[in-house]
Formats: structure tokens, sequence, C-alpha cells
């Protein structure tokens, strides 16, 4: 299973929305608070009531400008891998089109309201492990051994209920400082030579 933002992109889409359309003051406030003051979900629902554009700006922003990591689509045809997002299915799959590529996506939605954006999340049951809504219900939902691929913040708690995981930047320093065991991974063609090995 594969996380979206900063793992298979480059750059985080909902950062770069909320950077491009949103307000950058209540980013720039509230993104350092995740996990302290304010959960994910707060966090995420706060940047998404700023996004002042149609969702057709939005993905061709994207677009244009958020590239997948090299190897993604010899992977993704490979081992056919589901996407568990913190993001948003309307923001993920026009680059999932765009890179010939279909794959199971578990994301929240974006929902259109008179005055902009809300978002509606998937997962709403607190994790009796971190107290989030956290992805790790959905990851260990069909019960068979997990592989997982991350990065960030939204993947600390289901990285730690993963057989198998791959981290790298925040992820991977999280993991570092809990003596949490991980694999390192740059990108998605060394990623696949690892598993064949
Ligand atoms: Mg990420
Ligand atoms: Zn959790």
């Amino acid at each position: 299973m594969l996380d979206w933002d900063g793992t298979v992109t480059e750059r985080d889409t909902l950062v770069a929305v909320v950077l491009r359309f949103g307000d950058k003051a209540v980013f720039d406030r509230l993104d350092g608070e995740i996990g302290r003051t304010q959960t994910q979900h707060q966090v995420i629902a706060a940047e998404v009531a700023t996004l002042d554009a149609t969702l057709a700006e939005m993905t061709e922003y994207l677009l244009d400008t958020v590239p997948v990591r090299a190897g993604f689509r010899e992977l993704a045809a490979c081992h056919q891998p589901t996407i568990v997002s913190a993001g948003f299915h309307e923001l993920i799959e026009p680059l999932l089109a765009r890179e010939g590529i279909e794959l199971d996506v578990h994301a929240n939605r974006l929902e259109p309201t008179g005055a902009g954006w809300r978002a509606v999340f998937s997962d709403t049951r607190p994790c009796p492990v971190c107290g989030e809504a956290c992805k790790r219900g959905a990851m260990l939902a069909g019960g068979a051994p997990v592989t997982f691929v991350g990065d960030g913040v939204s993947d600390y708690c289901a990285a730690l209920g993963a057989d198998r995981v791959f981290a790298r930047d925040w992820l991977a320093d999280w993991l570092d400082e809990r003596g949490a065991p991980y694999e390192s991974w740059h990108d998605f063609h060394e990623l696949a030579r690892t598993i064949a090995s």
C-alpha cells in the first residue's frame, strides 16, 4: 500500500492547492499544530475551507506542477498497490489518469458547498492505537500482510501496524526516534528492486 502525497507525488497536492488557491496564513498557522493542538482532520478541514477555486482550476494546476516519483508506473503495473491517502479522490484520480494508471484509492472527498469546499473524511472512527481517525484501520481492513510505503505525518500510525515498511523523510525520522524498523527508499525503481531481491 502506498501513501499518495510526498510518496507517489514529489510534492504534496493538498499543500500545493492550499498555497496556490487557499489562505497561506491559515496553512502557516495550522500545519505545525498537527498532533499538538489540532488533529490532522481539523487542520485539513480548515485548510480546505479556504480554497477559492473550481475543481478544474485545482486539478489543472496539479497536472501542470506535480510530477510522480520515478518508477511509479512500473511499480503500479507490477504490484497494483492500493493508495491509502489522507488527501482527496478528486485531486488524486486526475494525476493517476495522466499517468495512465488505474489503482484502488482510499481517500477523502472534496464536497462543493455554496461558498467553497468542504472535506468529507472517509475514516471517522478514532483509531484504538493513536486516537485519531488515522489510516491504520483502512490499511489493515483486508486482513492480509501489508507492505506500506510512506513519507509523512499521516503515515505514522499506519507504519507501526504494517508488516513491512518503506519510509523516507519525516516518517523515517519519526520511526528512527522510536527505534521502529523500516527500510529506506528513494524512488520506485529502487523500491521495486528491493522488493524483488
Ligand atoms: Mg505523504
Ligand atoms: Zn492510528
